[in-house]
Formats: C-alpha cells, sequence, structure tokens
C-alpha cells in the first residue's frame, strides 16, 4: 500500500496580515537591533563564523569570542593553516567543540576547492562540516541576502506562539507548518533584515522564560498572546534526567613538569588536553580511584599529595563532580618514559608555560586554575 503523504499545511494569505507582520517586525528591528561585531560586515566568512558560534552560545557571550576568533582568523586560508590545537585553544571555553573542528575542516575544503573564497551557492554553503540547514540558510540570507528562511530555536518559539501551534515543537508536522510559514512571511527583497529581525525578537521579546507581550512589535498578530497560551508554547518534550558523576583527577607534577594527555578522537571533547582521571567505583574513595585510573589510563604508580578542590561542572545532561588532586609518582619509575596511554592519543609533561597554549574541558580548565594558584604547586615544581 502507498505510504500515505503528509499534508502541507495551510497557507496564512488571507487569514494573517502578512504584509503588516513584516512592516512592523523590519520596523523595530530597524530601532531595536543590537550593535553586535557581526552586524558590521557582510563577509561571509565572517557571517558563517558568527552563525557557527551562535549555534549553541548566547548572543552576548559570543561576542568577545568572535572577535578574537577573526582577528586571529581573518580569513578561510588563515583558519586553514592553523594547527588543531590553536584552533581549539581560542574556542576553549564555548563548549560544543566539533563546532571548532568542523570551522578548520571546512576552512581547508574552502581554501582547496573554492581557491580560499567563500562559496555563494546554497548547495556549496550546506556541504560545508558543521553546516545544517538552518546554517546555510542564515549565512546566505544574512551574506547575500537570498531569499531562503532561517530556522532555529529562537525561531521556532516564535512562530509557535505566534501561530498558537499546539503539537510538539520537534514533531515533523509541527516542523513543517513552521517551515511553510517561514518561506511565506519572507520577503524576498529583503531575506537579510528579517531573519535577523525574527531571530532578534526571539533573543530579545519572545525568550524561553522570559516573554514581554508588552514590548512585542508583532503583539497584535500573536494567536497565542489572544487565547492566553503564551506560556504553553512551545510545547516541548519532557526534560531528560540529569546524571551525576563523581570523579577524580590528577596534576602529576614531575622534575618541574606537569603531566598531560590529549583525549581519543572518539571520546566526549576530542582533541582537548586533560589530567588522568575518572569515575570512582562503587565504595571507592576519590583518592582510591586517582590512583587506579592513573594506574588503567597511563601505567604510571602515584598518590596523591594533597587535595587542590572539589571542582563542579556540567555538560549537556552530566553534573560532574571532580575532585582534584596534586599528585608525584612512586619512587621506582622513570615517569618521563614509564607511561604507556590507554585512553589518550598523546601524553606530555609540560612545563607551565605550555599548558597556557592547550584547550582543556571547562572542568579541567578550572583544575588547572586553581591549582597554579595554589602555592603548593611552585614548591612540588621545585622539589
Ligand atoms: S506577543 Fe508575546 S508571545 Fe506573541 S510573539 Fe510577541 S512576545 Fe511572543
Amino acid at each position: 500500500m502507498a505510504k500515505a503523504q503528509p499534508q502541507a499545511p495551510a497557507p496564512l494569505a488571507g487569514v494573517f496580515d502578512i504584509a503588516g507582520f513584516r512592516a512592523r517586525l523590519l520596523g523595530w528591528f530597524a530601532a531595536n537591533a543590537r550593535d553586535l561585531p557581526w552586524r558590521r560586515t557582510l563577509d561571509p566568512y565572517q557571517v558563517w563564523i558568527s552563525e557557527i558560534m551562535l549555534q549553541q552560545t548566547q548572543m552576548d557571550r559570543a561576542v568577545g569570542f568572535f572577535e578574537r576568533f577573526v582577528a586571529r582568523f581573518p580569513d578561510a586560508g588563515a583558519l586553514a593553516a592553523a594547527s588543531e590545537d590553536e584552533v581549539l585553544k581560542l574556542w576553549e571555553g564555548l563548549g560544543y567543540y566539533s563546532r571548532a573542528r568542523n570551522l578548520r575542516k571546512a576552512a581547508r575544503i574552502i581554501t582547496d576547492e573554492h581557491g580560499g573564497v567563500f562559496p555563494a551557492s546554497h548547495e556549496a554553503v550546506r556541504a560545508l562540516p558543521g553546516v545544517g540547514p538552518y546554517t546555510a540558510g542564515a549565512v546566505m540570507s544574512v551574506a547575500y541576502n537570498d531569499p531562503r528562511p532561517a530556522v532555529d530555536a529562537n525561531v521556532e518559539r516564535v512562530f509557535s506562539r505566534l501561530l498558537d501551534l499546539g503539537g510538539p515543537v520537534s514533531a515533523p508536522a509541527t516542523r513543517r507548518r513552521i517551515l511553510a510559514a517561514a518561506w511565506e512571511l519572507l520577503p524576498q527583497e529583503n531575506a537579510r533584515a528579517f531573519n535577523q529581525a525574527l531571530m532578534e525578537l526571539g533573543a530579545l521579546i519572545c525568550g524561553p522564560r522570559r516573554v514581554d507581550c508588552a514590548a512585542c512589535p508583532v503583539a497584535e498578530l500573536c494567536l497565542a498572546r489572544q487565547r492566553g497560551t503564551v506560556n504553553q508554547r512551545p510545547v516541548l518534550p519532557p526534560k531528560k534526567e540529569l546524571i551525576r558523576i563523581n570523579m577524580a583527577s590528577g596534576v602529576l607534577v614531575h622534575q618541574g613538569r606537569v603531566f598531560v594527555q590529549k583525549r581519543r578522537p572518539d571520546d566526549v571533547w576530542p582533541g582537548l588536553w586533560e589530567f588522568p582521571g575518572g569515575c570512582l567505583e562503587a565504595e571507592e574513595s576519590p583518592e582510591e580511584a586517582l590512583v587506579r585510573e592513573f594506574r588503567e589510563e597511563t601505567e604510571l604508580r602515584v598518590r596523591p599529595v594533597g587535595k587542590i578542590a572539589v571542582v563542579r561542572y556540567g555538560y549537556t545532561r552530566y553534573r560532574v563532580t571532580m575532585h582534584g588532586y596534586f599528585c608525584e609518582a612512586l619512587p621506582g619509575q622513570n615517569p618521563h618514559t614509564a607511561f604507556r596511554l590507554h585512553e589518550a592519543t598523546e601524553g606530555r609533561f609540560a612545563e607551565l608555560g605550555e599548558l597556557a597554549a592547550l584547550a582543556f574541558p571547562s572542568g579541567h580548565a578550572k583544575l588547572l586554575a586553581l591549582a597554579r594558584a595554589d602555592l603548593r604547586l611552585a614548591q612540588l615544581l621545585a622539589g
């Protein structure tokens, strides 16, 4: 039996004031758009960098990272020529590091296949690593004023309220409805401002928690506001439960250097550096876990010689409590030659100055900062 085709969403024309919506939204954006560094340029390379950064980072937070990134890598050629370590270091603190790795891979494609010039066709932009339908639409519309929508979570939220959509926002039918509305509302001649205006409305007025309908330029057209359902839109999937992890990590100091290792490509945070350690097993103390993990990961026999701190951090749905220790190698081994890596691709005893050039996941970056501020580190390095 032939599979039933999904019904095309009903058009808005005739039931929704499309011209009024565009005029109000664009007028509001012209008067209220924030001055952001990526809005001062139409350079497609910089627009692309900003869109990748904004995928999982709030605008205010992305500003400094963006400025440092484009100052160091002003074009695709400079980014393509950089080492992965350097790119990850500039990304340190932004999280979701696959974005940085994909940027570098894409820069190499731009250099090798497009002569170093950022592509101007939707297909070529969409083919770059790390570029999905939203990012391609955003880059093409902002950089080239190409008339195609850019629907991210912000825009989905605005449309689910504006049209009072009662289906889960992640359901294919709701997604189709939103995309169809985005195409229909998009003014062909001004996609650049329109897409940015929708995102700005979602960021400043129609937020996930803070909704300021009194200040909203399209409030008169908003169905959720008329029906009193603003707080129930968008309909979100149930939240996933948080997973709590207890772990121990060690800053091993030997002959003036500190041991660090690079995470494997198939692990979380691939390519980032860390201090060895891992999860506590049942009825194991943090110190016991530290000694065991060091042996399993590096074959080095160590002992903790002082607690640095308990560091707490989160990623995705994990909430980590990390017990951080200074430790030293037990006698009878030369740590510089005795380590064998089982959970890392590279390991080294580094001088403190070298560590500043390496990128660490947030928990290990915090542990390193605390260790550097601890007076015992100088004694251990000297000893
Ligand atoms: S009226 Fe309120 S809910 Fe509707 S789009 Fe504006 S801010 Fe969002």
